[in-house]
């Protein structure tokens, strides 16, 4: 698996661009922040976050929340996709929608910090997705499946992995019906690859977070909870 450092153009290092509300010039700014960074790393910046579970988990619905809530600190990272757009979506803010060929390209030129086959489609985190949020200093939220997740493990990202399941798969399957977006085919392959991810779920430390998306408010609760310390080192970061 690639690493994604050698996609970081920045003398090894990740210089956040100059937030408008930090009270130094830029230049302290930026001196302080490249002393820091020399000095601590990637230890530094918060480390990205992966979101895992089963398809109709819940995933899109805690993170759209959380990145409206929070977005001066918090990026996400939009992935490539050879699947069709749902009428809802919008190329380039819910995926970059690409035809297979394109992007087996780009994987071949080793443009993808990950990718896999989910449900008969491609899907890849680009190197450049990453980058643009790690080089703006936010906090980086990936959503990626169980395929995702191991290769994630082998990069140097160093993520934090959360994983999100529902209460049963009955009540998965419901809710994946509700939402009215899968053909009956795509719905029973997603459905056999969730009995899999909620075995690699399960597995202790295989992630750093299980959530159980039952009731939304709590679950949102809980996601919050876990990302407010980043959250709050980085308000420190930009404000201090
Ligand atoms: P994913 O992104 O994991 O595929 P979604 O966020 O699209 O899942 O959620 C699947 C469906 O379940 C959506 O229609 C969403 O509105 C609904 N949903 C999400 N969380 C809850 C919840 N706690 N209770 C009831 N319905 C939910
Ligand atoms: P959907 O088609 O429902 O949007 O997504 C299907 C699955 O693909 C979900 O489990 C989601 O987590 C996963 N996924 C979305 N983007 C990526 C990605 O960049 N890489 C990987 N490996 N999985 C992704």
């Amino acid at each position: 698996m690639d690493s994604l450092l050698h996609a970081i153009p920045v003398n090894g290092v990740y210089l956040p661009d100059f937030p408008w509300r930090c009270r130094y010039p830029r230049e302290e700014w930026i001196i302080e922040n490249v002393k820091w960074k020399s000095e601590k790393k990637l230890e530094s910046l918060p480390r990205p976050i992966a979101v895992c579970g089963p398809s109709g988990s819940g995933k899109s619905t805690l993170l759209k929340r959380f990145l409206a809530e929070y977005k001066d600190y918090v990026d996400f990272s939009i992935s490539h996709t050879t699947r069709k757009p749902r009428p809802n979506e919008i190329d380039g803010k819910d995926y970059h929608f690409v035809s297979r060929e394109d992007m087996e390209k780009a994987i071949a030129n080793g443009e993808f910090l990950e990718h896999a086959e989910f449900s008969g489609n491609i899907y890849g985190t680009s190197k450049n997705a990453v980058k643009q949020i790690l080089k703006n200093g936010k906090l980086c939220i990936l959503d990626v499946e169980m395929v995702g997740v191991k290769n994630l493990k082998k990069t140097d990202l160093n993520p934090k992995f959360i994983f999100v399941k529902t209460p049963s798969i009955e009540v998965l399957e419901e809710r994946l019906r509700n939402r009215n977006t899968e053909s009956e085919e795509s719905l029973q392959k997603r459905l056999a690859r969730a009995k899999e991810e909620l075995v690699y779920g399960g597995t202790p430390g295989n992630f750093d977070l299980v959530l159980v998306n039952d009731d939304l408010e709590e679950a949102y609760r809980q996601l919050k909870e876990f990302l407010l310390p980043d959250i709050e080192g980085l308000k420190r970061r930009m404000y201090h």
